[in-house]
Order: structure tokens, then sequence, then C-alpha cells
């Protein structure tokens, strides 16, 4: 029989997750389905539920409700308690939720398939919203040295606490950014607003690499300004896109689909 999975989402038209889906189940040969579901803002547990109830074995989960996803689950991964935030969930067979969060992984193992190893890299995470709190974890445990800046300094302070125990990052506020890094990587959602952060360009030295977690089809705000600040090389974050997928795809077949190709396909769609 196939085995249902989703996506929740408010908009959720935009999302590529169902082709994304749909071309590892067929790649892995696995009798699978996988649609998208537009949940009304204030029913998201309600349309979750209804899912499950009809069979669905698994979902992912994208904005805005990985926090309400996080609330809804019985049981959480690691990951996914210090992101606060859910964007896999499984449907036990006792009828229990499990969550996990499989964006910090998806980030981490693009940048360094693009820009090799970030053990000891100082490495700048500007935003401190549900993105840049999901990659804490595995930046950490890369052995990555993370500083995080944020429009709002309490909320770059506040990950810096609750990283603790994980290893260290330090909350700088972004007027006070005056060094080079060796990585940036952009996880707040100003382009999506169509506006460029406003960040002091001494952040970018000749051997900055920086890593844009929006993507499109041009070159982002933000790694359009890297570039014209010296940046040495830039990406986008559609690699982190079909990498999460990758993993939430694993965590629910335990199978781990290619990417390579898929991902080349939507570069082209993206053009
Ligand atoms: P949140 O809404 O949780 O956080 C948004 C962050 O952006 C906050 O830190 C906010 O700062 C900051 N911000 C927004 N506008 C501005 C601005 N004009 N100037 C400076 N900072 C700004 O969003 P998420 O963390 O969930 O997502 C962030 C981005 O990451 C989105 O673009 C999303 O599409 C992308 N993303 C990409 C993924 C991928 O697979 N490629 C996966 C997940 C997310 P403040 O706290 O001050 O409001």
């Amino acid at each position: 029989m196939t085995d249902k999975y989703a996506v929740f989402g408010n908009p959720i038209a935009q999302s590529k997750s169902p082709f994304i889906h749909t071309e590892f189940a067929r790649q892995t040969q696995q009798d699978v389905s996988y649609e998208a579901i537009l949940a009304p803002v204030d029913q998201f547990s309600q349309s979750l539920m209804a899912f499950f109830k009809a069979g669905g074995k698994g979902a992912n989960v994208t904005a805005p409700f990985k926090e309400q996803a996080f609330a809804a689950c019985d049981e959480l991964s690691d990951l996914a308690k210090l992101a606060g935030a859910v964007n896999t969930l499984i449907y036990l067979s006792d009828g229990r939720i499990r969550g996990d969060n499989t964006d910090g992984i998806g980030l981490v193992n693009d940048v360094m398939q693009h820009f090799g190893d970030i053990k000891n890299k100082r490495i700048l995470l500007i935003g401190a919203g549900g993105a840049a709190r999901g990659c804490l974890k595995p930046l950490l445990e890369s052995q990555a040295e993370v500083t995080i800046c944020n429009r709002t300094y309490a909320k770059a302070q506040t990950l810096q606490a609750i990283s603790t125990g994980y290893g260290k990052v330090n909350a700088k506020s972004i007027d006070d950014l005056n060094e080079a890094f060796d990585i940036v990587i952009n996880s707040t959602s100003a382009g999506l607003a169509g506006e460029l952060i406003k960040l002091p360009k001494q952040i970018i030295g000749a051997n900055t690499c920086c890593y844009d977690m929006s993507y499109g089809a041009s070159t982002t705000l933000f790694n359009q300004w890297a570039v014209n600040n010296g940046a040495k090389s830039v990406v986008d974050g559609l690699g982190m896109l079909v990498g999460q997928a990758a993993q939430s795809f694993y965590i629910w077949r335990g199978v781990m689909p290619a990417t390579q190709t898929l991902h080349d396909t939507l570069r082209a769609q993206l053009k």
C-alpha cells in the first residue's frame, strides 16, 4: 500500500517539497505519495491530525507552523529540542507524534560541500529566527566558532544562552562587528521582503565565503552585497532545501536519496 506523506504550510503553493519527495521516492523505488496541504493559520493541529487519522505516515512543516508542530509532538529529537521548532513529523504506530528538525543538517552539509570542513572556522550567523536556531547544534557539533548577530540583539543573546552545553556561541550586536569571518551565513528573511540587511562591510575579507539560506532565480540580495564587498564565493540555499528534504526522507524511509541531479533540475527550473 502507498504510504502517505505531506507538507503543511500557509501559503504552500510555492513549496517544492512535493516535487522533491516524489523524485526521491521514484529514485529509491519507495511506494510513497506526497502532497502539499494548505492548513488554515488557526487550524494547523486539526489539519495535521486529520491527515494522520486518514493514514498519513509523516509530514514536513514549513512557515508559519514550525513552532506549532514542535508543540504538537509527544517526543522530540535533540535537534528539535534546541531548535524549538520542528520541520519533520513521524506518526508512530502507537499514535504518538515524534518531531525532528533537519534544517541544520541540510545547511551544514551544503556549507561543507561548497566551502570544505568548518572545524575551527569563524562563522558569522546573521539572524536569530527559527532557521538560525535550528542550525546551531549542527554548526557547533562540527566544531565551528559561531558568532551570532541579529537586528533584535536580545534574540541573539537568547540563542547564545540556549546553546550552552552544545558549544560556545558569541552574541554580538551588528554595530560591534568589526572583523572578517571565514564564513558568513545569512539566515534572515529580509531578502524575502526585498530588503537588504544593514551590515558593516568589514565582515567580508578576501577569503570570506558567504551562504544565503534564501534562494531564487538570480543572485540573492545578500549574496550580491557580499560579492560587491569582495567575498571569495557565494552560495544560496537551494542545496540546503534539497539536503533537509533528503534527511527527512531518510528519517521516514531509512534510505538516503541522491541529491545532486535533483538539485540541478531545481536550479534549471528556477532559471
Ligand atoms: P523567522 O521569521 O523565524 O526569522 C526571521 C529573521 O530575519 C529574524 O532574525 C529577523 O530579525 C530577521 N530579519 C527579518 N527582516 C530583517 C531585516 N529587514 N533586516 C534585518 N533582519 C531581518 O524566519 P526563519 O528563521 O524561519 O527563516 C529565515 C530565512 O531562512 C527565510 O528566508 C527562509 O526562507 C530561509 N530558510 C531556508 C531554508 C532552506 O531550506 N533553504 C530552510 C529554512 C529557512 P528580528 O529578530 O530582528 O525580527
